[in-house]
């Protein structure tokens, strides 16, 4: 019987350790866990890489994207776009893979609006001051960039409630577990694609 492959929703306040969990998912799960590369509009920054960390495909790409039905789903933060591919979420899926989309909550709605079967995972940092320690030590970010994305967070709080899931990143490990038992859950839920109930009555 073959599992069902999950589509993985993973969003949270930034510095709340969605990046980090999603590498240290993908590398311990290499062969059935893959991340979606998503398509910015916005720049390299120092340390990113072409086509790993995201597809930089300037404004005019993207907005021929959205004009071709390209996207998944799409939003624009911080005055740049970033979508999920859908060639690239069907890519990932060929390779009988969960797929981690790691996006923001307006990405997140509509992903719940196209699919009822998408897992949608907030991650949680373990306080409001952790946060702002992790945003710090995290030395990515100027200091008046680190001030709006801690003035977002109260607002990015109310899509809780659309959520399935909140995991609150204290231990990495064990946030890590409690995705990874997420996983197992989700695919062990009962849906007629996961069991053909129909077929194995027929042999009693
Ligand atoms: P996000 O992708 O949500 O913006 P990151 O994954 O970049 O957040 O993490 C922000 C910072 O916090 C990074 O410096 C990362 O190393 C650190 N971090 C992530 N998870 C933890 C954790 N569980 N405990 C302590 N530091 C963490
Ligand atoms: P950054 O510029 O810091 O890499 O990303 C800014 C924000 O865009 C983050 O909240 C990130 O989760 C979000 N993001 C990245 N890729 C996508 C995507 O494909 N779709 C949506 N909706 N948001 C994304």
């Amino acid at each position: 019987m073959n599992e069902r492959n999950l589509l993985l929703v993973i969003s949270g306040p930034s510095g709340a350790g969605k990046g980090t969990i999603c590498k240290a998912l993908v590398e311990k799960h290499q062969n059935n866990l893959q991340c979606s590369i998503s398509a910015t509009s916005r720049e390299v920054r120092p340390g990113e890489f072409v086509d790993k960390t995201y597809y930089y495909i300037g404004k005019n790409k993207f907005l021929e994207n959205i004009e071709n039905d390209q996207f998944l789903e799409f939003a624009e933060v911080y005055g740049n776009y970033y979508g999920t591919l859908i060639e690239e979420v069907q890519r990932l899926f060929k390779m009988n893979a969960d797929v981690i989309l790691e996006i923001e909550m307006q990405g997140a709605l509509q992903i719940r609006e196209k699919s009822e079967d998408a897992v949608l995972i907030f991650i949680m940092p373990p306080s409001f001051k952790e946060l702002r320690d992790r945003l710090h030590k995290r030395n990515r970010d100027r200091k008046e960039d680190i001030q709006n994305r801690l003035d977002k967070v109260s607002s990015e709080l109310k899509y809780i409630k659309d959520y399935d899931y909140i995991v609150v990143n204290d231990r990495l490990e064990d946030a890590v577990a409690k995705i990874e038992a997420i996983i197992i859950a989700e695919k062990c839920k009962m849906n007629e694609k996961t069991f053909d109930i129909g077929t194995f009555i027929k042999d009693i």
